[in-house]
């Protein structure tokens, strides 16, 4: 579905070819309750700082481009 390959397996995947952050979209960091997202000074792209979510949404409904997926997990409850 994406093709960024991910470096370590997290719940919320950034696709960096949507991400505006570099254009100053800041919507998912300011959104999330729980302070995990950021933007990545090198790549100008947001990312996800830790390990570690609600799984609320707001990321991903926000994200202007949709540029957020996040994956729940099968045995969340
Ligand atoms: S809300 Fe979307 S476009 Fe904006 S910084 Fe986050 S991932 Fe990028
Ligand atoms: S789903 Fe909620 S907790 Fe998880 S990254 Fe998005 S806003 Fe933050």
């Amino acid at each position: 579905m994406t093709t960024a390959a991910t470096l370590t397996q997290v719940p919320v995947r950034v696709d960096e070819s949507k991400c505006i952050a570099e254009k100053g979209c800041t919507v998912c960091v300011d959104v999330c309750p729980l302070d995990v997202l950021a933007i990545d000074m090198l790549t100008k792209k947001a990312y996800m700082k830790f390990d570690e979510c609600w799984y609320c949404l707001p990321c991903e409904q926000d994200c202007p481009t949709g540029a957020i997926s996040v994956d729940i997990p099968y045995l969340l409850r």
